[in-house]
């Protein structure tokens, strides 16, 4: 060893192949790869380590990204998992009985959550994310709705699904990819959430559904699901139309059964087809596992289930993946055996907690106005007042907070009402009381920076450098 250190003190030619010279002197690290261009030859794995981890340290810190919905904290025990089962293909339900096993009970356990009439005769799946249940609960939609026309020997020709103007990218996405007519019911001041109002001008004999969100991404809102399965059950009485509900509640549907267990939105209202969530959301898993349930087996169409060998029998599936991560699956089901009911009320109401604290204390600053509080999912939005329109904007405010490193966006509502600009902040576990307040003197200080900066500065700027 003494000999070795010696002779290293001593050499002076470094060999820049080898491992033992300092990090960022050796090739690749003292010099730039081609972004665009596969590079040559290999380099050390610690060297392509290096630059990775070094240009991901720009995104920032994702605990202080308050615009996401997606988990940014999980703890030790679920990355140690997250680990272990990296490898796992969710698709190879054959080779790995236990994860299908697994995914097969994560499904049910959420069914029971949201009152499956008959946990005996339901079916479900998980995904990829939000978006691909969503996709495939509007797809059941739409196939339930062609037989029966078809049946009829009426037109399959003009679909048409309606939600609230105010709703997910992902629902736009759908109907673009199949071909369906999106009606959006506009949002206004006084129906900000779908609430039935007017719903009878949508609905006609090509509608296949109605989306109802729990938690709108914009505000957090939920919409009113009893009183659109109401106005829906009304709209029967007259025209005999019968129209479904598909409810996307990608946070809410892992909020609301915690947080309000006297809300009614879930399979306890027989128009509700289908509902979703996104695991990586309040289901408190790493991106990306999604999850979509059918109230019974009849009301997802069998032409689209296929069927895979699993233990040597038949397993149906259903999905727009092939392969996917098998570790997100299993992550899920440690969080509910982690968790618990009790354990997914406590997160979520904690949530809630700083959530609310947070709304009602910038509440109180003076420029802004509440469009939300946090007490429905734990995300609130809030508007500047009019006095202060005109001398700074939120676009500002946010560009102040980023160079903090808290991510807080700033964003026009949705269509109808896009000149009203929004700010927003999904809170999530992970962000401590503690934190919250650092954020909150922050937002106070920036407010008070932007206030100042309204005094008109000199019209001649003056060198500070004499020539
Ligand atoms: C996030 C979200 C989606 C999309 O979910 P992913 O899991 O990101 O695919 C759909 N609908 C709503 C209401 C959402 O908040």
């Amino acid at each position: 060893m003494t000999t070795n250190n010696s002779n290293a003190r001593q050499s002076t030619n470094i060999d820049p192949n080898v491992s033992i010279n300092p990090v960022f002197v050796r090739p690749g690290e003292a010099t730039e790869f081609d972004k665009f261009t596969l590079p040559k030859s290999p380099s050390l794995p610690s060297t392509a380590y290096q630059i990775v981890h070094d240009e991901a340290i720009l995104d920032g810190n994702s605990r202080l990204n308050l615009a996401t919905f997606v988990s940014t904290w999980m703890d030790d025990e679920a990355k140690k998992l997250y680990l272990e089962a990296a490898d796992k293909n969710m698709i190879d339900k054959d080779e790995y009985p236990a994860t299908a096993a697994i995914e097969d009970r994560c499904w049910r356990i959420l069914a029971d959550l949201w009152n499956v009439p008959d946990v005996s005769d339901t079916i479900g799946t998980s995904t990829i994310g939000s978006s691909e249940a969503c996709m495939l609960g509007g797809l059941a939609l739409k196939r339930l709705w062609q037989e029966k026309r078809r049946a009829e020997g009426k037109s399959t020709e003009k679909p048409n699904l309606i939600m609230s103007a105010a709703v997910q990218v992902v629902w736009e996405k759908f109907c673009n990819y199949w071909d369906i007519e999106a009606r959006y019911v506009p949002v206004s001041p006084d129906h900000i959430i779908l609430d039935g109002y007017n719903l009878e001008d949508y609905v006609d004999e090509n509608t296949i559904g109605v989306v109802a969100i729990l938690g709108q991404t914009f505000t957090g809102l939920y919409d009113d699901a009893v009183a659109i399965s109401k106005k829906l059950d009304e709209i029967q009485e007259k025209t005999g139309l019968d129209v479904k509900i598909h409810i996307d509640g990608a946070s809410g549907a892992m909020v609301a059964p915690f947080c309000q267990p006297d809300l009614v939105w879930d399979f306890q209202l027989d128009r509700v087809n289908s509902i979703s969530t996104s695991g990586h959301k309040y289901g408190l898993v790493y991106p990306g596992v999604g999850w979509v349930v059918w109230r019974n087996t009849a009301v997802l169409p069998e032409s689209m289930i296929f069927h895979v060998s699993y233990l040597g029998g038949d397993m149906p599936t259903l999905a727009l993946n092939f392969s996917r991560p098998g570790a997100q699956v299993l992550l899920q089901y440690y969080q509910f055996l982690r968790l618990g009911f009790e354990g997914y009320r406590e997160v979520q109401q904690n949530s809630i907690d700083v959530a609310t604290y947070l709304s009602s204390e910038i509440a109180k600053i003076g420029p802004f106005e509440l469009v939300s509080k946090g007490d429905t999912i734990p995300v609130f939005a809030w508007v500047l007042k009019d006095g202060y329109t005109q001398t700074w904007s939120l676009y500002d405010l946010a560009d102040r907070l980023r160079m903090k490193g808290w991510l807080v966006p700033a964003y026009p509502m949705a269509d109808d009402m896009s000149d009203v600009i929004l700010q927003r902040i999904v809170v999530k576990v992970g962000l401590s009381r503690d934190l919250a307040s650092a954020l909150l003197s922050d937002i106070k200080g920036e407010v008070e920076y932007l206030n100042a900066l309204t005094t008109p500065l000199p019209d001649v700027a003056h060198s500070h450098f004499h020539h």
